[in-house]
């Protein structure tokens, strides 16, 4: 894709905020393991995390791909745009499927940042990657659903104001298609905790705000139902799509930077004698890690564009998070490897990257469940899962 001038402009007015959150702020987060509210409220009040949202609605009017390169950017610098790349992308539902009081409502808000809608509650314990299967029921009693179940890996709960859930409302039995059935609710996590609601955090491998949810009749107004009733599988998987060309992006992102960081150590260091980067057996991990980043990045471009002009990028998007994610565990791996013991010293934000950008490997969607959907439905062999 050509560079364009906003996109350069876009790279710019990104780098700088960082600049204000180098490595040693998300180092000290990660020590504390705590939230980059900071970072969170500057990106916010740039009007970045409302990039999606037409300007309508108070939004930056942009497409997946100026979003992406918003995150990219992101994470290229050190940073770690997990903790708030969800408040881009989940409105997408409201604004595809929503109802036009719905839209008025929510979006000037969550463009403003006034709302914060940066939770997903799609993952179940005993569902796991089989989203059909899940079994969270919404029972609409009057004007309210009543909803019982667990959600797993319910990623920033207590950093957000609302929360998409997708439950079913009629049980799979019931259903003729397992894509029926299911609807989406949007839940006002500030009425629901405690109400029905209970958040037991997970603590993980690196500085992410994870939750396991039970809910135990929990009332959520009926007019927050999203689109219709038994449709809210079809409504999510639009957004399933920009999810992962953005996550794509990040991990280009960190891939971007083990490269550039393993690059400039591998000049420096000196060992018998000469830059350990004379060494091909340093130089060329490097070199393919770099050559794998620019080909997922390639992909990742493709997608945004099918997506941003509305043709179907289901293929597209799922290629671009796995070669994304693998490019830059590759780039991670080699980095570490050309610090040598160095690689393993927290002051030098190689391991806390590595630890961070393995994630997208398996979230939010596993590499071999993409590798099944593009052997199902690209290629047309029979299904496995
Ligand atoms: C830190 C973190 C944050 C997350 N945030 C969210 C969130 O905010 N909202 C949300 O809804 N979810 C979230 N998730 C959940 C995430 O999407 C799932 O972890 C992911 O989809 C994999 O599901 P699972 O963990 O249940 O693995 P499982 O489904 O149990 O799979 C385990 C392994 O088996 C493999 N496997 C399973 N079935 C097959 C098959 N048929 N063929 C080949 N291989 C198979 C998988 O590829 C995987 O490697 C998060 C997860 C993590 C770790």
């Amino acid at each position: 894709m050509p560079t364009t001038v906003l996109h350069q402009d876009l790279r710019q007015g990104v780098r700088q905020l960082c600049e204000r959150y180098p490595v040693s702020y998300w180092r000290e987060l990660d020590e504390r393991e705590a939230y980059p509210e900071a970072f969170v409220q500057a990106m916010t009040k740039a009007g970045h995390l409302g990039a999606l949202i037409p300007e309508e609605y108070g939004g930056g009017g942009l497409g997946v791909t100026e979003a992406s390169i918003i995150l990219e950017e992101v994470n290229r610098s050190g940073g770690n745009a997990g903790a708030c790349h969800a408040q881009m992308y989940i409105m997408g539902t409201i604004l595809r499927h929503g109802s036009a009081a719905q839209k008025l409502q929510y979006l000037p808000k969550i463009a403003s940042g006034e709302l914060r809608l940066q939770s997903f509650g799609v993952t179940e314990p005993d569902a796991g990657s089989d989203t059909l299967s899940i079994s969270t029921m919404a029972i609409r009693k009057g004007d309210e659903y009543v909803v019982n179940g667990q959600k797993i890996w319910n990623s920033r709960t207590h950093y957000s104001d609302l929360m998409l859930l997708l439950v079913r409302t009629t049980p799979l039995s019931e259903v003729k298609r397992r894509t029926e059935g299911l609807s989406v609710l949007l839940v006002d996590l500030r009425e629901a905790v405690g109400h029905g609601l209970t958040i037991q955090p997970i603590k993980t491998m690196m500085n992410h705000f994870t939750n396991h949810l039970f809910f135990d009749d929990m009332e959520v107004p009926a007019e927050n139902l999203i689109g219709e009733e038994g449709k809210g599988f079809r409504y999510i998987l639009d957004g399933m799509n920009a999810e992962r060309i953005l996550i794509a992006a990040e991990s280009i992102g960190d891939g971007d930077w083990f490269v550039e960081k393993a690059t400039n150590y591998a000049k420096e260091r000196v060992v018998f004698g000469r830059p350990i980067g004379q060494n091909q057996g340093v130089q060329f991990p490097i070199a393919r890690a770099h050559v794998n980043l620019r080909a997922a990045d390639l992909m990742r471009y493709r997608a945004a564009e099918l997506f941003d002009s509305g043709q179907p990028c289901g293929a597209e998007a799922n290629m671009a998070k796995l070669l994304g994610s693998e490019a830059s565990w590759e780039a991670a791996n080699a980095c570490v490897q050309t610090f040598g013991g160095f690689g393993f010293a927290r002051e030098f934000d190689v391991e806390r990257k590595f630890r961070e950008t393995r994630l997208y490997q398996v979230a939010p969607i596993s590499t071999n469940l993409i590798l099944a959907f593009v052997g199902q439905n690209v290629l047309g062999m029979p299904r496995s899962y």
